[in-house]
């Protein structure tokens, strides 16, 4: 804080005597009132979701089914949902797989299968829908379906193993899950197996057989589990310090895990992008498949701007929030409170919040008070805690959420960055945090020693195989309603001076590694850039806050320069929950008239419009018109994911999309 603002809170001892008398009594009820109200808040107690209702067969109102085993004790089949919402696939349902048969099928164009042990009905009933011309695809296959795929089994599994793909790009792609051994006979191999990433095994990774009209395609090993392995880190590695930086955090899970070769691909990503694409492909004459973009507009990425910041003056803070705005964005701060301030501390703020006797209590910290975060809430800014969880996460958390209140800040916002970014478990701190009502972290942090590869060198990128959004998934296979979101870009990683990096860059050396990832996720590893910015430092002419800065204004300067949004982690989390609830239904395409038809809801919140993408071309059939609730549309034409789609933006709530491709006689 600054000299000047402790100044003019000065008073003299003739007026504390003065002022002190008259307001001792009026001072003891509201201290007793304020400690009553800290000792009596109860910080948000949320029960886990009730497990995933499979006791009754839905109708099929969608086009994919997902086939989930009630009985299996660790499938990742409602984590396979998770990954089309992912990838804006939102037109699917999950269904027992107990409770199917071939007729119930064949209301589905394509049916997707994660690792199951099928008894003789179930096998007769895929076996059948296949036959009549379905679609299926299905991780590590039993043997006793093995023939609809063309393939064998054959002796034999691989563990951490590559992918790499037959055609197009063949960076190997890392498989931590167990990859299953099947000879193929008569399929088609898509993507072979790798021990390593020059050594192939001789097995395929993913098939694709087609006979008659039925369709079938195999992933050797479970797409799910291992986005979730790759995500979220090896779970034996679960509260171990293994990258020679003190303290267990989410990133030690990645050591002898990630390939830091691969760091900048978006390698969970990647995987299932193919799934789609072969999602697509066998449904390339029967439905085109909208899906939703990313992010808001026409962005093809985004930034989500944050700062710790502990017990920092709200001065600080502010030159933060004004460099942000400078630049059309806004920030998240994740602010620490002291968790237990000393008594002398607490009676002077209720005494600062007293209306007519503030000034008694004269401000020697500057920290924000209420109102001060009440504006930069309404210039919209957001402020979230940033709990100490050295003493046990819920312990810390609690505490924290209780100082919050305390500092006259609550409700705390729904996003949250541990201190330190400890991590206990797999996905413990996850569990806490959806206990005590918070819905995104940024707590995979890219940081320390760990990252520097073998050449030396300081690599950027996609340490979690991704740089978007996804809910938590447990070790048995439930979401956690809590979304993890990578923090990929930390001042205290990149900078010199800032806290001692590890990169050890200056402020323009580290906004040109920004720069190049920016560059790289525009041009198709598609991300949410989450950077930290520590509030701590005084803004003056010193080289800790000058490098800072000028990181910090090189990544926002270039942000705007390439269209991205600056966002805070709670606006991301807002736009994230619509677009992973919104739904596209009843989707029907009638070949006759070449007409696509499907209608989108996406109820809640006023925040920026979805866009949707549809197909420019299907079956050989050029899009000619888009109508919207009746009203015609110019869909953009644009490209992602390698193909060209009409990219239509809609704001939230229900909508009737009608599109016409041209028709051929
Ligand atoms: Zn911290």
């Amino acid at each position: 804080m600054t000299g000047s603002n402790r100044a003019s809170h000065r008073i003299s001892r003739r007026a504390f005597l003065i002022g002190g008398a008259s307001a001792a009594a009026a001072l003891g009820a509201y201290t007793l009132a304020g400690w009553i109200a800290e000792e009596t808040y109860q910080p948000p107690s949320i029960d886990s979701a009730a497990p995933f209702d499979l006791s009754r067969r839905g109708a099929p109102t969608q086009p994919i089914a997902i086939l989930v085993d009630p009985n299996s004790a660790d499938s990742f089949g409602l984590y396979l949902g998770e990954v089309l919402r992912s990838e804006g696939l939102n037109a699917f349902q999950i269904e027992n797989l107990t409770l199917i048969d071939t007729g119930y099928l064949t209301d589905f164009p394509i049916v997707l299968l994660p690792p199951a042990q099928l008894s003789p009905a179930q096998a007769v009933g895929l076996a059948g829908y296949v036959a009549q011309g379905g679609a299926l695809m299905a991780m590590q296959p039993d043997a006793a379906i093995a023939p609809i795929f063309g393939i064998r089994p054959a002796e034999g599994t691989t563990s951490a193993g590559y992918l790499v793909a037959r055609d197009g790009d063949r960076t190997p792609l890392q498989i931590h899950a167990e990859a299953a051994h099947y000879a193929p006979d008569g399929a088609a191999v898509i993507a072979e197996l790798y021990h390593d990433r020059s050594t192939a095994t001789g097995f395929p990774a993913i098939t694709l057989f087609e006979r008659e009209r039925g369709r079938a395609v195999m992933f050797a090993y479970d797409l799910a589990r291992n986005i979730a392995l790759m995500r979220q880190g090896n779970p034996a590695a679960a509260n171990q310090d293994r990258d020679g930086a003190e303290g267990n955090r989410a990133n030690d899970l990645f050591v002898n895990w990630l390939d830091l070769d691969n760091i900048h691909i978006p390698q969970a990503d990647r995987q299932a992008r193919l799934f789609v694409k072969l999602i697509e492909n066998v449904l390339r004459d029967r439905l085109p498949l909208p899906r939703l973009w990313y992010f808001p507009g026409a962005a093809h990425s985004l930034i989500v701007l944050t700062g710790d910041a502990h017990a920092a003056p709200a001065s600080f803070i502010e030159d933060t929030l004004q460099t942000a705005e400078s630049f059309g964005g806004r920030a998240t701060v994740y602010y620490s409170p002291p968790a237990d301030d000393g008594a002398l501390n607490q009676l002077r703020r209720l005494v600062a919040r007293l209306p007519l006797f503030g000034w008694l209590a004269p401000d020697r910290d500057g920290r924000p008070t209420s109102e001060v975060v009440k504006d930069w809430r309404e210039r919209g800014h957001e402020f979230g805690v940033h709990p100490y969880v050295e003493d046990g996460v819920d312990e810390g958390y609690v505490r924290f959420l209780r100082a919050f209140h305390r500092d006259g800040y609550a409700p705390a916002s729904p996003t949250v960055r541990t201190h330190r970014i400890l991590w206990s478990g797999w996905v413990e701190t996850a569990r806490v945090q959806a206990k005590r009502g918070f819905r995104m972290n940024v707590d995979y942090y890219h940081i320390g020693p760990a990252f520097r590869a073998a050449d030396g060198s300081w690599p950027a990128g996609h340490f979690i195989g991704s740089g978007l959004p996804m809910k938590f998934v447990d070790e048995r296979g439930q979401i956690i309603d809590v979304y993890q979101q990578p923090t990929q870009l930390a001042d205290e990683h990149w900078l010199a001076t800032t806290y001692r990096g590890w990169a050890g860059l200056d402020g323009e050396q580290a906004a040109q590694v920004a720069r190049e990832l920016i560059d790289r996720c525009l041009d198709g590893a598609y991300a949410a850039v989450t950077v930290q910015h520590h509030m701590d430092f005084e803004p003056t002419d010193q080289p800790d806050y000058q490098h800072a800065k000028r990181w910090l204004t090189g990544i926002l300067d270039y942000a705007r320069e390439r269209g991205l949004p600056i966002w805070t982690t709670e606006h991301w989390l807002a736009f994230t929950d619509v677009r992973h609830d919104a739904a596209l239904t009843g989707l029907h395409w009638d070949s006759t008239s070449a007409t696509l038809s499907f209608m989108f809801e996406a109820p809640g919140a006023a925040v920026e419009p979805l866009s949707i993408l549809i197909p420019a071309t299907f079956d050989g059939r050029r899009l000619v018109d888009i109508r919207v609730d009746d009203q015609a549309v110019v869909g953009r034409i644009d490209r992602a994911h390698g193909q060209e789609y009409a990219w239509v933006t809609a704001a939230a709530e229900s909508h009737r999309f009608l599109v016409n491709y041209e028709v051929v006689s």
